[in-house]
This record gives structure tokens, C-alpha cells and sequence, in this order.
């Protein structure tokens, strides 16, 4: 989500004439936050601080992102080097301010080529009606607001006639998707754009266990297009913890879903977030997790430790009472066991043919990019930018495949 709203504000400001640089040789540098975690918001406290010697009075330093609606003008207060604090809704404003500020007229603009790469992301729904104890997105992100499927269909066209080929759709919990005038849900926004002539993938992402649509599973089982491979938070394994973080489902409803997705693409790829050490989690319920993954074997699992959030029911009303060393030992456990059920996952995937999409060069020259099933991939030889190569995978880690082209 962060990444695409970076994207949309490049993009504006590329139109308007500006160009990318490095900080050196920057005017202008924008942060742009995350709160999710207090690892993260720390991260924005300390960019800000290293920001404070480049910052001169020609010089912008900006703020943008979910700190914005939890700090406010608290940040000018803390960090007076700061120019600007953005909301996500208001970068026209933001880029009208710039203009005054350096004497700048949007008329007089060069506007540039599109930002569009390989991927585009393309948001569908802002904002969150869940009310998980433990999430801070509601607040900083507000309610639901779902974007027409009109609208999800010209920016993507837009963006395959600029290059993309392939398009991410986005949500915070992209599964209760539904078109303002009623012409469907997920599913149905999935089969429209994966229509779309030139497009060669499409992704969604994140879902939820309890709206996701039994529908879109067989959506994505019939399609070439749409990736095999989904996002789909389980949080925790075991059902008291999920019924204290207001999940709304079971671990019974969750391996449902995980049977059915397997039963129709038995390849899929599977990612999940986990968080350790949440209030009231006892070594039972840890070790309930503990089995989920094991028993499931996802692709991946993104592990974070519990932190409270300010103003989240679980900040306010449940005390943070599993002790800092053992949240550590339960995040360092689960991290071995994945690492492990990673390796043996990967290596079957060795002497097999994949089909890539090829997203560019990385910083050593080598083609790469990402398998449908999400994985990314090195391409022995050459590729250019979204085009599809088969691969025969000889190489295999946790992090990445690797090819050669097969014959
Ligand atoms: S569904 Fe996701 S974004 Fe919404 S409140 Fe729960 S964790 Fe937060």
C-alpha cells in the first residue's frame, strides 16, 4: 500500500515536471510512513533526525503516510526542520505549495514519461472496516472507500498502454472489494481486468480469511492470468487469541480455505502474517500456532512481534503481559521453523519449468523476476522487461529460483 501511494506521488510529481535525484542532489525529500508497527514509526523518528544536517532553508523535508493521521502537527512540534506534513488525500495540494515555494509554474512543465514499470499498483480499496484489537489502520487509514470498477479499469488500462504488464490490485483487506453501483464484488473486478488485452498478470492483495469469496478461488484456478498465490493473514493459530484480536474466523474456517485453494491449484503459493507475543498468549496458544504453520507450510510467513498501538482496543484494554524476552524466543522459534519448512519447499521446486516475468536487471546484471506463484527468479541469459520466459529451475533458496531458459 505504502509502495503504491509512493508511486501515485512520484507520478504526480513527475507530470508536474520534476525529476528523481539523489538526496545530495535533491530540493526536496519526502518521507513516506508506516505505523503498523512501532519498529516502523521509530524508523521514521530516526530518517527524520538523519535528515536534520541536509536540510537548508532552499531545502523541502516533507512528511506523508499513516503518521500523518496519528501524529499531526505533533511532528513540527518534535522535528522543526519539517516543512511539510502531508495527508495521503491532498498531494495536489501539496505539489500547489511546491510551486510557490520555488517560484515554479506548472504550466511551464515538461511533463515525463509515466513512472509505470513492469508492475503496476493499482489501489481499489482505502481504508479498513475491520476492527482487529491489535491494528492501528483503521485509524490512520479511516473507513472503507471502494473505487469503481470503472475507474480500477481506465487506470489500468492506462497503465498497459504505458508498459505495465502486470497489475496489483490493492486493499487493506482487498476481499471485501464491492463496486459502489453494485456491479460486483472482487471476483467479478478480477474477471474484468484480467480481460484486458496486453495484460499478462494480475494480483491481489491483502485478504481476509472471513470475506474472502469461495468464488474467487475458482476464478483464479481458471485463469492464465491471475497469479497463483495469495496473501492471507492468519495472525494466529489459536482461536481464543483469535477471537481476543476480533479476527472473525476460526483456525477451522482458515484451513477450509487453505484445503479448498490447494484442492484446485495444488502449486499455489501461500503468504501469511503471524504476530507473537500478543496480550493473553500462553505457550499453548503459541504452540497452536506453532502447528498451523508447521501442518500448513506456507511459502512464506511474515513474523512481527506484538507492540501496542495507541488508541487501539488492545493498547487501551489489554495489558501487554507477555514479557519482551519470551515475544523474542516465540519470533526466533518460529523464524528456525520457517526457514526450515522454507528450504524443503523451495528445493522441490529444482528441475522444474517456470514461467516468468521478467522485471528488469538487479544490481549484479542478471535478468529477474517473479514466477506466478510469487517467488522471484533469476533468469540465466537475457529477458527484457516484461516479457514471459520459461525457466528450468536448477537453483533453488529460500529467497529466490534460478534458470535457464528452457529448450
Ligand atoms: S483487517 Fe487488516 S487492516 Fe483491517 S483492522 Fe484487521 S489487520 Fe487491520
Amino acid at each position: 500500500m505504502n509502495t503504491a501511494d509512493s508511486e501515485s506521488l512520484a507520478r504526480k510529481l513527475l507530470a508536474a515536471g520534476y525529476v528523481e535525484e539523489s538526496l545530495e542532489r535533491a530540493d526536496i525529500a519526502i518521507l513516506n510512513t508506516c505505523v503498523v508497527r512501532q519498529a516502523s514509526e521509530e524508523r521514521v523518528y530516526s530518517k527524520l533526525h538523519e535528515l536534520r544536517p541536509w536540510k537548508t532553508p532552499e531545502r523541502t523535508v516533507a512528511v506523508t503516510g499513516c503518521i500523518v493521521a496519528k501524529e499531526g502537527e505533533n511532528l513540527r512540534r518534535r522535528f522543526p526542520h519539517l516543512d511539510a506534513v502531508v495527508p495521503i488525500a491532498e498531494y495536489d495540494q501539496f505539489i500547489t505549495g511546491l510551486e510557490a515555494r520555488y517560484d515554479y509554474s506548472l504550466g511551464e512543465a515538461m511533463p515525463q514519461a509515466g513512472r509505470t514499470g513492469v508492475s503496476h499498483f493499482v489501489r481499489v480499496i482505502q481504508g479498513c472496516d475491520h476492527n482487529c484489537t491489535f491494528c492501528i489502520v483503521p485509524r490512520v487509514r479511516g473507513r472503507e472507500q471502494h473505487v469503481p470498477i470503472h475507474d480500477v479499469l481506465a487506470e489500468c488500462r492506462q497503465a498497459i498502454e504505458a508498459g505495465a504488464r502486470e497489475i496489483v490490485l490493492l486493499g487493506q483487506n482487498v476481499d471485501d472489494y464491492h463496486d459502489p453501483s453494485g456491479r460486483g464484488g472482487l471476483a467479478a473486478l478480477v474477471r474484468e481486468v484480467e480481460r484486458l488485452p496486453g495484460l499478462r498478470r494480475l494480483r491481489f492483495m491483502t485478504s481476509h480469511p472471513q470475506d474472502l469469496e469461495p468464488e474467487l478461488l475458482e476464478v483464479m484456478a481458471a485463469s492464465d492470468v491471475v497469479c497463483r498465490e495469495l496473501q492471507l493473514p492468519v495472525q494466529s493459530g489459536d482461536d481464543q487469541i483469535l477471537k481476543r484480536m476480533a479476527r472473525g474466523y476460526q483456525t477451522r474456517h482458515y484451513r477450509a480455505i487453505v484445503d479448498r485453494a490447494r484442492a484446485l491449484m495444488p502449486d499455489i503459493g501461500l503468504v501469511t502474517d503471524v504476530i507473537v507475543g500478543f496480550p493473553g498468549e500462553s505457550e499453548d496458544a503459541f504452540l497452536n500456532t506453532r502447528r498451523l504453520i508447521e501442518e500448513i507450510e506456507f511459502d512464506v510467513v511474515h513474523l512481527a512481534m506484538y507492540s501496542p498501538r495507541p488508541g487501539t482496543f488492545a493498547a487501551t484494554r489489554m495489558p501487554d503481559d507477555v514479557p519482551a524476552a519470551e515475544k523474542l524466543r516465540r519470533l526466533n522459534d518460529l523464524l528456525a521453523l520457517q526457514r526450515q519448512i522454507a528450504a524443503r519447499k523451495t528445493a522441490r521446486w529444482v528441475g522444474k519449468d517456470v514461467e516468468v516475468l521478467v522485471e528488469g536487471r538487479d544490481e549484479l546484471g542478471r535478468t529477474y523476476g517473479r514466477i506466478r506463484q510469487g517467488k522471484r527468479a533469476i533468469v540465466m541469459g537475457r529477458g527484457e522487461p516484461g516479457e514471459l520466459v520459461t525457466i528450468r529451475v536448477v537453483q533453488a533458496t529460500a529467497g529466490q529460483l534460478t534458470g535457464a531458459r528452457a529448450a
